[in-house]
């Protein structure tokens, strides 16, 4: 490593060892003495040294490369980008300085037909894959292709990067793009050819996290691949019994996240994340349910119930929702100011299972005022004894009763306190009865 070569020939194979180890002295020497060098590639793979630094994770190197005009898209033997290797090896910082420097994201090797997006998705490096993404939302990209086509683009054999993150257990990865508008029933077959889903590979692989991810945003568990399997006969050929039993038709629906809602894409992070634990919990518990009693049942966590039954005392002053009077209020809706807990809201949003036949779903109304729900907050729940409580796993349970409900929006109109809501209601009120009804059954009409 490091060791200086000194005739002229090896000026290149100096060049690259300088360039892996970093030792960028050695590096800025040789291009001063001979400044065609940053043109070489090696013999066998045809790497540039741009490719060797950005696969190092050498930035200071890759740095200077560009700074000596080296072509940020120069290719390897196999039409591999820097960026690409970059985004193998998970080195952020220069797939960040390649895409500043103008690195093009939509170049497709030679090897399998995978863009830089696929090797972020394969490799699980979930913070290069979240560098391109945003970079594609503003680059020529978004213009020219389309966002959403970018994040649902195929390598060779028909795979998306969502379909190589489900492949190779990613389930980071497979968050984020769904997140990113990564179609969830996308097939590796082409014209009409069906091929294997996200959900089949993820089956195949055994991915459990990957499932559970795909589940909640709304995967097929009926969609065939290409030997009419459904991903439960792939999950069970492959012997992952845990992952066959969510996989299972007959076993319970999980909960889907509502991504055709309007304000539901708008959401700001607070509440998404809230939203996005709220439904992860609710699944978690259908999935203890149907792992139930057999070996993959999951161990269970010590007594938690009971731990937190113990500090009911401590959040005694805390408002509790009064839809299911067991969780505390987290969410506020906009622009009524009603409040209720996460998992409460979700239901709501949940109940509708998307139609096809129309266009846009139905926006939940508000339970209490029956307005629409056109945004939602976080409430902070205040701090006692010094310590906050976590909200977004709010297992806190109800520790007294008290619900004063009155009737009406517009006495509540800009109520954003915490502690003023619940103290209004009483338990008897016809309305909260009515509004648990619509909660669970059909779509609520507006008055
Ligand atoms: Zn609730
Ligand atoms: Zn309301």
């Amino acid at each position: 490593m490091g060791q200086r070569l000194s005739c002229g020939t090896s000026d290149e194979h100096g060049l690259f060892t300088a360039v892996q180890c970093g030792d960028l002295e050695t590096v800025k020497g040789l291009i001063e003495r001979n400044p065609s060098v940053v043109h070489h590639s090696t013999v066998y793979d045809g790497q540039s040294a741009l490719h060797i630094a950005a696969a190092n994770g050498q930035i200071e190197v890759v740095s200077m490369l560009i700074e000596q005009s080296a072509n940020p898209d120069l290719l390897n033997r196999y039409k591999q980008t820097s960026l690409m290797l970059a985004a193998m090896h998970g080195k952020i910082s220069c797939v960040q300085k390649l895409i500043e420097a103008g690195a093009n994201i939509l170049m497709f090797d030679s090897l399998n037909g995978r863009t830089c997006l696929h090797y972020a998705a394969y490799y699980g490096h979930s913070d290069c894959l979240k560098a391109i993404l945003s970079a594609a939302r503003t680059s020529h990209v978004a213009s020219s292709w389309g966002y959403a086509r970018f994040v649902n683009v195929k390598d060779g054999k028909g795979a998306t990067p969502l379909h190589l993150a489900a492949r190779q257990r990613r389930p980071e990865c497979v968050h984020i793009l769904l997140d990113n508008g990564a179609l969830i029933c996308a097939s590796t077959g082409g014209y009409g050819f069906p091929g294997s889903t996200p959900l089949h590979l993820a089956a195949r692989a055994g991915s459990l996290d990957c499932i559970r991810d795909l589940l909640a945003w709304g995967a097929d568990r009926l969609q065939r691949d290409d030997s009419g399997r459904i991903p439960y006969t792939v999950a069970l050929r492959h012997k992952h019994g845990a992952c066959a039993a969510l996989l299972n038709p007959s076993s319970a629906e999980p909960l889907v996240w509502p991504s055709a809602l309007k304000f539901v894409s708008e959401l700001n992070e607070e509440a998404k994340h809230l939203l996005e634990c709220a439904l992860m919990e609710a699944n978690m518990e259908r999935e203890k349910n149907i792992l139930k009693g057999t070996a993959f049942s999951p161990p269970s966590p010590t007594n938690s119930d009971d731990a937190v039954d113990d500090n009911i005392s401590e959040v005694s002053d805390t408002e509790v929702c009064c839809i299911c009077f067991d969780q505390l209020c987290t969410i506020q809706v906009q622009d009524c100011g009603h409040q209720m807990c996460a998992h409460c809201i979700l239901a709501l949003c949940c109940h509708n299972k998307p139609n096809p036949t129309t266009t846009s779903p139905t926006t939940p109304l508000c339970p209490f005022c029956r307005s629409n729900i056109v945004q939602l907050d976080v409430i902070k729940l205040e701090k006692e004894n010094g310590t906050s409580h976590d909200v977004s796993s709010s297992k806190l349970r109800k520790s007294r009763i008290s619900r004063n409900f009155s009737e009406g929006s517009s006495s509540f109109k800009g109520l954003s306190a915490v502690s003023s809501f619940g103290k209004m209601v009483g338990r008897g009120s016809g309305r909260i009865n009515a509004a648990e009804n619509e909660f669970i059954d059909k779509p609520i009409i507006l008055d």
